[in-house]
Order: C-alpha cells, then structure tokens, then sequence
C-alpha cells in the first residue's frame, strides 16, 4: 500500500494523514491505498475557498463559464480509459461498464454547455400598462454533493456540473470506497481552466457529511445514497435551512406480460439484474411473472443463462459481472441468499457457490436466482443491492401493479409487452418515478431528469436536466415601469391589477 489520497482545494491536490480508511481492490481483496477522512477543519477549509471563489465565478458570463466545461468535456474524453480504469480498480465493475457510466456522467457536461441557453431566464412586455416584467435565475453559493459508493464518477457528474455551469461553486463529498476517478476529474477541471475554488473535493465519511450540513454558508445539498441516510440528510440539511434533494434506494420491478418477446426480456433481465453486480440504484432485482407458464419459462431461460454469465476482474473486458465492492457487503448480499429457502422461496440458482481462479481473495459471488418470491419476505422486501434477482408469480397485470404500488420504494420499473394499450396503462398508473416499456433500466438522460417517488427520493426536484437548473438557481422577479417625462401619476390605494 503505498499512497494516500487527499483532498481537492483550491485548484491543488491536499495531503492529510490524519485520519485514514484503506482503500480496496474488490477483485484482489485487498487495501491498495488509503484515503483521507477530513475533520471539520479541512471541510471549512474547503467551504471557504468555494465562498471565495463564488463572486467572481457568479459574475462570469454564462457563455464562458461553458466555454470552460467544452474544454473539460473534450479533457474527459481524452481521459475516458484512464478514468474507467480507475473507476474499476476500486469498485470492481468491468472496464467496458465503467466507460458506459462515464459516457453517461458526459452526457451530463454537453448539456451543461448550453448554460446560457437555460439561464436566459423568462420575459414578459407589457406585462401591465408599460410594465416590463422578467425573471432571472441567480445562483445560490457554494453547494455541496455527497455521493455513493455504486457510481463514482457518474453521480457527482449528476451534481456539480450543472450546479457550476448555474454560477455556483461546490463542495463534493464522494464515497470513501472509490475516491479516485472523481479526484482525476476534478485535476481535470482545473487544466479546462475553471477558477480555483470553484470545484472542490474533501474526501471523508460522516464527520465531513455533518460537517457540511451544519455549516450555514452551504446553501443547497444534493445527496444520492441508501435510504436511511437520504432521509437524515434531507431532515437535518431541511432543518438547518438548506434546499435539500435527497435520493435514495430502491427495490426495481420488472413486470413480463404473457404476450412479452420472452428472449428479448430474460436477455434484458441478466443485463438489468447483474450487471455492476447488481450495485445500481436502478437494477432490476424483482421480475413479477403473469401467469406460471411464463413464470416456469422465465425461470428455465434465466437458469441457462448464469450457467454461462462470465464473473471475473473488471480488467477483464471479456467478463460480464465484477465483484462486490467490499467483503462486508459481500456476507450480507450471501445472507440474504441463504434467507432466501428459510422465508419459503425457492433458491434456484446458489451464487454462493462460485470461485474465480487466481482471485479467491476478491469478494466474488455468482448470479442467484430465487424463485416464488413473496411480499413480507426480506428478500423481497429489501434492497438487496447485489447479483440477486427474485421471481414472484401473479395471475394478473393488476396485482403485479398492485405489488409495485405498495413497495416502499419507487425508484424505476420497466413493462415487457407487446399490447400498448397494457403498457400505457402501466404507464399511466404505475408508482415510480422512472418507468420503462422493454427498456429495462430506463434512466432518463441528460436533457431530462432523474428521480424516484415514494423513500426513494426526498426532495422535490429531481437531478441533473431541467429540474437540476431549478435546483441549483433561485428565481428573482423584475417588475419594471418607466413613467413619460413630465408625467405626474396620481396615489393608487387599490392593490394593482391589469
Ligand atoms: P450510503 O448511503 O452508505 O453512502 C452514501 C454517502 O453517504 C457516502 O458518501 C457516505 O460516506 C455517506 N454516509 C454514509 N453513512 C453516513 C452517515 N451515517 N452519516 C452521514 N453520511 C453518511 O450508500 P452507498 O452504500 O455508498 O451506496 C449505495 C446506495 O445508494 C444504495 O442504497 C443505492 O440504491 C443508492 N443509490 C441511489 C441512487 C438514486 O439515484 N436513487 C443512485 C445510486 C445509488
């Protein structure tokens, strides 16, 4: 183990030795570096230099503040392999997936780019007798994001571009578990020529998170993580005056009519439910069967195929699954499979079982597949978060609904069929934030934006897109007359109106 990895301040690389956590190789099993975790010192450190830099940054036109994320997107490009690298040394997904979630991080900065196109603001002439009326959309501050282990450079990418393109500076706070890849980004930024202290990082855990939440010059939080913690963030950034959005976890179900093109959806399925090892927030971890001929179908096609599913290192671009992020999640994720016989389901394929030649230290697991799954079951119930999918078995389209509707989350959920009047009814009056037809993970993109209902997002703007410009800017309103020379208007005492 050789390095630790510091903070982001002010344009420059930090060092800090004070208080550390290991850094691992999920495939390997082992430490490779240390990061650092910031006392309140370094976080205020952080917060001063993003306040600082906020004037000057607020005050350049938005045509340049986009002219430098231009130069950061054509820089990232350049970086891509390097930056996926990183991203699969420490998370453990395959290399060609973690490229797939930068390219989607990217896709965040080009529409960052056009800031001066959704900052123009709204105009209205004549709004009363020779009133003019406008708003503008001003930035907030500093602001700050505190993000997940499962996306380490897409979900920052969600939150601090499109915050700074809005005029604003930031604090990040990534996940412990893989620092890396965002620290390469935000070097990265500084050579696009961003101002420092306009972007900064401050590695850390729930020290530097409180730490954020409590300091009253932080204006808004974007946070993305498990549930639990979404809900303290948003309670206690809310308490403390701050505009929060909170995303949390999720339990993502996928409905298969009877009439579904059945090859279509198990190949849909394998990729939703165990690709990244099933560590995404939008994995599909519940497929709702209508009708048992379809369930037994299902089931035979899904069994064959992690018969075959390739889990190995993600330096391997021939392999389709990585380990889990740390041998901790890896017992828990195991527990859960073994629940799995005991609740009364049925364990068809045992992921336990599995050993990877040359990495038996890498927290490996195989693809389960539990059958006759059941509401009140923890399998089903909880979010899992690993390469487990459960099948339950419905007679109708209304009950497979009807489960979705009462789960306590509302994250995404997908449709396979080929009746579109079934699927605009889905559509229509499903209870998720995020919904597919044969599209298995329906992650909106760029130019729209992301979020769940019901525990899966606190909060009332959604990230990145349009709701992410509302989030990150407030509205002011200019009502403006200029009255003829020498024309004398009399006292008024009506409230005004047209
Ligand atoms: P997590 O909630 O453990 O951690 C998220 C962040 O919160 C990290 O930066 C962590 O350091 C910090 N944190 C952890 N415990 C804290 C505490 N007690 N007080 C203050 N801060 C704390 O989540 P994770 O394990 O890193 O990520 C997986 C979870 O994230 C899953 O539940 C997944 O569904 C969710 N997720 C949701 C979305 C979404 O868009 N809804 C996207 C990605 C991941």
């Amino acid at each position: 183990m050789t390095h630790t990895i510091g903070h982001f301040i002010s344009g420059k690389l930090q060092a800090d030795e004070q208080r550390t956590q290991d850094v691992f190789n999920p495939a390997l099993g082992k430490a490779v570096s240390r990061v650092a975790l910031a006392s309140v010192a370094t976080v205020d450190e952080a917060i001063t230099a993003a306040q600082a830099a906020f004037p000057a940054w607020r005050n350049t036109p938005p045509l340049k503040r986009s002219r430098v994320m231009f130069r950061f997107l054509s820089l990232l490009e350049a970086h891509a392999d390097e930056i996926a690298s990183l991203i699969s040394a420490e998370h453990g997904k395959i290399h060609h997936d973690a490229l797939g979630e930068f390219r989607r991080g990217l896709e965040v900065i080009e529409y960052a780019c056009g800031a001066p196109e959704f900052l123009k603001g709204e105009h209205s002439k004549n709004a009363g007798p020779m009133i003019d009326s406008w708003s503008e959309f001003h930035p907030l501050g500093v602001v700050a994001g505190i993000t997940p282990f499962n996306f380490p450079a897409m979900v920052p990418m969600w939150m601090f571009p499109m915050a700074i393109a809005c005029g604003n500076t930031f604090v990040l706070k990534p996940s412990e578990k893989d620092p890396s890849a965002i620290m390469r980004v935000a070097e990265l930024f500084t050579e696009a020529g961003l101002p420092d202290g306009v972007f900064n990082v401050v590695n850390g855990d729930k020290e530097a998170v409180d730490a954020l939440l409590n300091d009253s010059r932080i204006q808004a939080v974007s946070f993305v993580g498990s549930t639990p913690i979404a809900e303290y963030i948003y309670t206690t950034a809310s308490a403390n005056g701050k505009r929060v959005q909170a995303l949390g976890g999720a339990k993502n179900h996928a409905i298969v009519m009877p009439d579904a093109d059945i090859d279509n959806a198990v190949n849909a399925l394998m990729g939703a439910a165990y690709g990244s090892c099933g560590e995404r927030c939008m994995a599909i971890s519940v497929v709702v069967a209508v009708g048992n001929e379809i369930a037994d179908e299902l089931v035979a096609k899904l069994t064959v195929q992690l018969q075959g599913l390739k889990v190995g290192p993600g330096t391997d671009n021939s392999m389709e699954m990585g380990p889990l992020i740390s041998k901790e999640h890896m017992a828990k994720v195991a527990a859960y499979i073994g629940m799995a016989d005991e609740e009364g389901a049925e364990l068809v394929v045992d992921g336990r079982k599995l050993t990877v030649t040359g990495y038996e230290e890498g927290y490996f697991l195989g693809g389960s597949l539990i059958d006759k799954a059941k509401p009140g079951m923890k399998v089903y119930e909880d979010e899992i978060f690993g390469p487990v999918l459960c099948v339950v078995r419905v007679e109708t389209m209304e009950e497979a609904m009807d489960l979705i509707n009462v789960h306590e989350y509302g994250n995404g959920t997908c449709i396979f069929t080929r009746d579109g009047e079934a699927a605009h009814y889905f559509c229509d009056n499903i209870q998720a934030g995020m919904v597919g037809v044969n599209v298995p993970l329906p992650v909106p993109v760029a130019f729209h934006s992301f979020g769940g209902w019901k525990r899966s997002l606190f909060g009332d703007l959604y990230a990145y897109g349009p709701d992410s410009v509302r989030f990150y800017t407030r509205r002011k309103t200019i009502t403006q007359r200029w009255p003829s020379a020498g024309v004398r208007e009399g006292t008024a005492y009506t409230f005004p109106s047209t």
